[in-house]
C-alpha cells in the first residue's frame, strides 16, 4: 500500500525495502468481468508504481538484465520512476523496445526477467511487467512521443515480411538507424498474432494500434492485404530491395487427427480467436461476424491460447467452458497469471485427459467427447512427465462445441517463393543464432516461424538480432539488390 513516502530509493534503508511486499495490481471482478471483454487488470496507479519501484535493490550486477531479450535497462527505468520521472523511464524503455505496453501485458516476465530477481526468494519479484506498463500507459495518456528528427537516413531498402513482434521490432529498429523500411502484412490490420490471437480482455486493440502507429511515424511504411508468396515471391522482393527479414509467424492451425474433427462447431483457436478478435464477432450487432458458441464449450489443450480460446468461449455466452489437457496442472505451460485469471472465472480444467473422439449426431453438429483418463510416467525430450492412458478409462464429456488448440505450424507459402532459403523438417526457416541470416545472402528471418511457437518477447528478440545482423551487412557494403525490369516494375507500384 502507498504510505506517501516521497523518500527516493536510496535513502529508504535495504532492510525496509526488503520487508515490502509486491505491490498487487487492481483488476476487474471475476464475476463481472465474465460478461465483457474489458481489460481484466487494471494497471498501477501512480502511487502504487513508486511504491513498487521503490522496492528495487538496483543490484551491482542486476540480473534481471540478463533475463530480457528485448534488452531493457529494467534498474535504470525503475529508478526513474522512483525519481517520479516517468517520461524518462519511458524513453529509458523505448531505447531497446519499441513495444512497451504490450510487452508490460504479455511477456512471460515470471520465466524471464523477474525469476532471476534477487527478491524472488523474499517478498516476491520487483512487478517488472506491471512497472513497464505503468510508463507506458503514462506516456500514452500523456502525448509523449520519440520523435527521431536528427535521423541520418540511409539509401537501403529493406522489406519485412510479417507484422508481428518480430518484424515490427525489426521494422523499427531498422528505420531508427534511418534505412527505409516496407512492412509487408497478409492481413487488413498489422500486428500479427498480437491483433489476431490475443483477445482484448488481455491486451486491448487500441493500445496495439497506438504502438504501431508510433513505429509508423519513425519512417516505417505498413502494406496490408499484401500475401508474400502470393501477391509477390520472395524472389521478386529480393529484386527490389537490399536485405529482407522474414517474420511471417507460424499461424497454420494443428489438429488432434482424431475422429469427428470435421464435425460442424470444431474450431481450430486461430480461427476462433480471430472471430472474435480481429473480426469483433464479441461486438455484436455491431459487427455481425459469425460465431456460432455452445453452451458447453471444451477447448483442448493448455497454453496460452488455450486459456484465450476457453475465456473468449465464456464471454461469448457458453454457460460451461473446459480446458481439456493430457497433463497435470503442474505442466500446464501458459502464463501463472492467465490460468490464475481462467480458474477465478469459472473455468472447469480436466487434466490428465486425452481426447480420442468428438461424438456427433445425424445433423454433423458436436454432442460429445470421448475421452481418455491419464497417467504421468517418466519424462520425455521436453523434460515433462510423458502422459500414459490409462486402458479402459475412456468416459464422455457432454459439449456442443470444441476447440483446437494444440499449436500451430508453419505455412509454407512464404518459403516456397524463397529459391535457397533453406526450412528445416518442420518447414521453420534455418538461421545462424547471432545474426538470424538465413542460407540466403541478405535475407534474415526470425519468431515464430524460425523457433515453432514461442513467445512475443522471443519474437522482439529475434527482431533486435535481425536489425543488427541487416546493419553490419549493409554496412559491409553488401546488398541483395540485383533489379531485374520485370520486378522492377511490379514493385515499384507499391
Ligand atoms: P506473428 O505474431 O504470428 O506475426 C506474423 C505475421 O505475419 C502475421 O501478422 C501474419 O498475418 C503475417 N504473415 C503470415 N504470412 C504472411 C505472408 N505470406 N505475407 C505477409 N504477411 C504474412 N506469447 C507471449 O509471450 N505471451 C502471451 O500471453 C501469448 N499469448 C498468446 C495467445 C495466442 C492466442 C497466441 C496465438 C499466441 C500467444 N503467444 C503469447 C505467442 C506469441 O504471440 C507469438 O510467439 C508471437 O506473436 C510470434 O511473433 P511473430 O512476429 O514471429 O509472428
Amino acid at each position: 500500500m502507498w504510505k506517501g513516502d516521497k523518500l527516493m530509493a536510496e535513502m529508504i534503508p535495504i532492510k525496509e525495502r526488503m520487508k515490502r511486499e509486491q505491490v498487487p495490481m487492481n483488476e476487474q471482478d471475476p464475476k463481472e468481468r465474465i460478461y465483457n471483454f474489458n481489460e481484466v487488470p487494471l494497471g498501477y496507479t501512480k502511487e502504487q508504481a513508486i511504491y513498487e519501484a521503490q522496492r528495487c535493490l538496483q543490484c551491482r550486477v542486476p540480473k534481471c538484465l540478463k533475463g530480457c531479450p528485448a534488452e531493457i535497462n529494467i534498474p535504470k527505468f525503475i529508478e526513474k520512476i522512483v525519481e517520479e520521472d516517468f517520461k524518462g523511464a519511458y524513453f529509458e524503455i523505448l531505447k531497446t523496445d519499441n513495444l512497451p505496453a504490450m510487452t508490460g501485458r504479455v511477456c512471460p516476465q515470471g520465466e524471464q526477467c523477474q525469476i532471476v530477481c534477487v527478491l524472488d526468494k523474499q517478498a516476491k519479484p520487483i512487478a517488472i511487467g506491471r512497472l513497464e506498463r505503468f510508463v507506458a500507459d503514462w506516456a500514452r495518456e500523456n502525448n509523449i512521443h520519440l520523435r527521431l528528427s536528427e535521423l541520418k537516413k540511409k539509401n537501403h531498402k529493406i522489406a519485412i515480411v510479417g507484422s508481428g513482434p518480430a518484424g515490427l521490432t525489426c521494422a523499427a529498429d531498422l528505420a531508427k538507424l534511418g534505412y527505409k523500411v516496407t512492412l509487408f502484412e497478409a492481413l487488413h490490420k498489422p500486428g500479427g498474432v498480437l491483433v489476431y490471437g490475443i483477445p482484448e480482455f488481455r491486451l486491448p486493440k487500441s493500445i496495439v494500434e497506438y504502438e504501431i502507429n508510433e513505429i509508423e511515424e519513425i519512417g516505417v511504411r505498413v502494406i496490408n492485404n499484401f500475401i508474400i508468396g502470393a501477391t509477390l515471391s520472395v524472389d521478386e522482393l529480393s529484386q527490389s530491395y537490399d536485405a529482407i527479414f522474414l517474420a511471417n509467424g507460424a499461424g497454420a492451425p494443428r489438429f488432434m487427427d482424431i475422429p469427428g474433427e470435421n464435425l460442424n462447431d470444431v474450431y481450430s483457436a486461430n480461427e476462433f480467436l480471430t472471430r472474435a478478435n480481429l473480426m469483433k464477432a464479441y461486438s455484436f450487432p455491431e459487427y455481425d461476424t459469425p460465431i456460432k458458441i455452445g453452451k458447453r464449450a471444451a477447448t483442448i489443450g493448455s497454453g496460452n491460447v488455450a486459456m484465450d480460446s476457453a475465456r473468449t468461449a465464456l464471454r461469448l455466452g457458453a454457460e460451461k467452458s473446459y480446458i481439456v489437457y493430457r497433463r497435470s496442472r503442474k505442466e500446464v505451460p501458459a502464463r501463472a497469471e492467465e490460468v490464475h485469471h481462467a480458474e477465478e472465472e469459472g473455468i472447469i480444467f480436466n487434466f490428465l485427459t486425452l481426447p480420442v473422439k468428438i461424438l456427433g449426431d445425424d445433423k454433423g453438429n458436436v454432442v460429445g467427447m470421448e475421452c481418455l483418463k491419464m497417467k504421468l510416467g517418466e519424462p520425455d525430450e521436453s523434460g515433462r512427465r510423458r502422459p500414459v492412458p490409462i486402458t479402459g478409462s475412456n468416459f464422455i464429456i457432454e459439449v456442443d462445441m470444441v476447440i483446437d488448440a494444440i499449436g500451430t505450424s508453419a505455412n509454407p507459402i512464404v518459403a516456397g517463393s524463397a529459391t535457397g532459403v533453406e526450412t528445416n523438417k518442420w518447414g521453420y526457416f534455418v538461421v545462424d543464432e547471432k545474426t538470424k541470416a538465413t542460407t540466403k545472402e541478405g535475407i534474415y528471418a526470425g519468431g515464430d516461424i524460425v523457433r515453432g511457437s514461442a513467445t512475443v518477447i522471443s519474437a522482439i528478440g529475434d527482431g533486435k538480432i535481425a536489425a543488427r545482423g541487416i546493419d553490419e551487412y549493409l554496412s559491409s557494403g553488401k546488398s541483395l539488390q540485383k533489379r531485374g525490369l520485370k520486378s522492377q516494375n511490379l514493385v515499384s507500384k507499391i
